[in-house]
């Protein structure tokens, strides 16, 4: 208990209670407009859904099947092997939510009555489905109850506890409400009489990770060594030889689900112990999450071997296989990695989900290694790759994240079949939806981070964030008009005694910052440290910083290896990367032309999607017409173009209006 800063003892049952050692209220701006869409439109919509009443929707069957698991409703499961994780998420979400409006007066009492009493009725079936034993999982004790822990490589049962793990957590901490936290408990502790090397013990791991991260999260929660003690179990035997997944395929209980056994097992990243993978592959989901509990890992028990992992595989992921959005995993098949610089646009998988993972594996790096690097990527993904999953009204989604689209394709050929261009009201997958809502509902955890005597602002987004240092409490205030306005101000609200750091984020796109302290330019170049901007000074309340990041329009060229890029470019503005689509420029958007050194023009609608920057630029657009007997022709340099006004809008923004193509990569003319 002792070595956990995160946990304050609050009586002699050792009864821990969460501590944060920050908490951000968001006031204004973007990321206002999104927490309200939250509480106002996601979360009722989603519990619509999760009850079954949204019209026209795949059903979840996922309430229900709690209840079927309790035994107080008759009828059969219904749904995915892990379709628990959907009302987990939710639940998580909620408890985010619950937690914000206890210290926000601006959100309405209706809204936390009426969430209040959904997470209580919503706990209480969950709690009603836990076996004696502690077991919980509706799959198997409504559908399969002779088959529990039979098939760790597909069945997801160590997923959903997981996810209800977090969501017991989450609960916890927005209500103060122990019963979803104690259930949790009950299962974790169930979970580690049937795992784990002493005798008798199954030396199992999960197929889909999940679990590991949410039992370090359980251990801060409440300081008990046991469940950190658990998450590394898994860690560390991940991979062993003989694998688990052959030994369990050979047992005479095992009952595959998703058709015949395979042998890769870099699919569930179980091809190697976890210390020796350098290189990301197999499901992306899977893989984050896993790299998300080795980073937590790392940093928990200052894991030297673990950490050099997680940078190895920071640097795959990144830097050769994940799109400009921030979107990895690019094939459908097996939703997974392939190889390095195969990032095509129009068949790219890039799951909502998987995004939600590499936004949290980047903020366990920087905390690992305090290098802005993490934070300039989290800002591409969180501003591209994740809300894109997410429609402006929030109740559509994307579970693949397209850079290029052509609706016909998408109708008529199977090679485009995961690809949308129309948002969904419910997958009957439903695995992003749920997961959009709790990093919605968590963001204000990410903006700041605290080590020692230094805050490290790592996101910038309007609100008061109450920080705890060596030295004491620090309140900072945070206003702009971010993401659509580089010119970011801070107040120091309330100083802490003596000398502290203050560190903001340059970021990468950014290349001629600048700030002031108190009104006195600051040489940004001078005191940055891994891309940040240190200030170390005796802080007084009422100082101001204000920063200045310049959001000219940039043309982003992609590595000559990644072939569909080759010859085009990207257009970026401050953290969003932007789009053609059709109901602006209309179609053939393939055989769109940039010029060399197009003129952008930047003007802010306030009005269209939401309010946004829109930019525009002249550019062509090809007029050739083929009439031969085969669709090609001897030379292409006769090639007839038109003059045309482009627009560009936020890539997140797309399909919110007219059905039709979209484009990220543009070509640039040749001179
Ligand atoms: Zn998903």
């Amino acid at each position: 208990m002792e070595n956990n800063p995160h946990v304050r003892v609050r009586d002699s049952k050792m009864v821990a209670e969460p501590e944060p050692k920050l908490s951000v209220s968001i006031t204004s701006g973007f990321w206002k407009r999104y927490q309200t869409l939250l509480y106002e439109k996601i979360l009722p919509y989603q519990w619509s859904a999760l009850n079954d009443e949204i019209e026209g929707a795949p059903k979840s069957h996922s309430i229900e099947n709690f209840r079927i698991a309790a035994g107080t409703s008759n009828g059969e499961f219904h749904g995915m092997v892990f379709q628990d994780s959907d009302l987990a998420k939710w639940l998580e979400a909620a408890g985010y939510v619950l937690e914000i409006a206890a210290r926000d007066d601006t959100i309405p009492d209706e809204v936390r009555r009426k969430l209040g009493q959904r997470v209580t009725e919503a706990v209480a079936v969950v709690a009603a489905a836990q076996q004696p034993d502690g077991y919980l999982n509706t799959y198997f004790t409504a559908k399969e109850p002779n088959r529990r822990w039979s098939n760790l490589r597909e069945a997801h049962e160590l997923y959903c506890a997981g996810h209800m793990i977090e969501a017991g957590v989450a609960v916890y901490r927005g209500t103060g409400d122990r019963t979803l936290l104690d259930v949790v408990i009950r299962f974790a502790d169930h979970i580690a009489t049937v795992f784990g090397r002493d005798g008798g013990k199954r030396r199992g791991y999960p197929g889909h990770q999940e679990i590991e991260l949410a039992l370090v999260k359980l251990y801060k929660a409440t300081g008990e060594r046991r469940f950190l003690g658990l998450a590394e179990y898994f860690i560390d035997e991940r991979g062993a030889e003989p694998s688990y997944f052959d030994l369990e395929s050979q047992s005479g209980n095992f009952k595959p689900i998703w058709g015949p056994n395979t042998r890769d097992h870099a699919y569930n990243q179980a091809h190697a112990p976890v210390r020796e993978q350098r290189t990301a592959v197999g499901h992306s989901v899977r893989a984050m999450y896993q790299y998300i509990a080795m980073a937590d890992l790392a940093i928990e028990a200052r894991d030297a071997s673990l950490a050099e992992a997680c940078r190895a595989l920071w640097d795959s992921t990144v830097k050769r296989r994940m799109y400009v959005t921030g979107g990895i995993g690019s094939s459908r098949h097996g939703e997974a990695f392939t190889i390095d610089f195969d990032l095509p646009n129009d068949t790219a998988y890039a799951e909502t989900c998987a995004a939600i993972g590499l936004f949290i594996f980047a903020h366990r790096m920087a905390e690992l290694d305090d290098h802005a690097r993490y934070c300039d990527t989290a800002e591409r993904v969180l501003y591209n790759a994740i809300i894109s999953g997410l429609s402006l009204d929030g109740t559509r989604y994307f579970y693949v994240n397209p850079l290029e689209v052509e609706p016909s394709r998408c109708d008529e050929s199977g090679t485009y079949e995961h690809v949308k261009y129309r948002r969904q009201s419910w997958y009957g997958c439903a695995c992003c939806p749920p997961n959009v809502a709790r990093i919605l509902g968590s963001l204000g955890d990410y903006v700041y981070r605290t080590k020692g005597n230094t805050v490290f602002v790592d996101h910038f987004l309007n609100g008061t964030a109450s920080l705890s240092l060596d030295s004491g409490t620090m309140e900072l205030e945070q206003s702009g008009k971010y993401p659509w306005d580089g010119r970011i101000g801070f107040t120091v609200t309330r100083a802490v005694d003596g000398p502290a750091g203050i560190a903001v984020r340059i970021p990468d796109w950014c290349d001629d910052a600048s700030l002031t302290l108190n009104g006195e330019p600051v040489d940004v170049t001078e005191g940055n440290r891994d891309g940040y901007v240190v200030l170390h000074r005796t802080w007084q309340t009422g100082d101001t910083l204000e920063l200045d990041l310049p959001m000219p329009v940039r043309m982003l060229s992609a590595d000559p290896r990644i072939a569909a890029d080759y010859g085009k470019v990207a257009i970026q503005r401050g953290p969003l990367v932007y789009c053609l689509e059709q109901c602006d420029n209309g179609p053939g958007l393939h055989t769109v032309t940039l010029p060399e050194s197009p003129e952008f023009s930047v003007t802010f609608h306030d009005a269209e999607l939401g309010g946004v920057t829109v930019i525009t630029a002249r550019g062509f657009i090809s007029t050739d017409e083929f009439v031969g007997e085969t669709p090609y022709a001897a030379d292409r340099r006769t090639e007839t173009r038109k003059p045309v006004e482009l627009k560009f809008v936020p890539y997140y923004a797309w399909a919110n209006r007219a059905p039709g193509e979209m484009t990220v990569w543009v070509r640039r003319f040749e001179s």
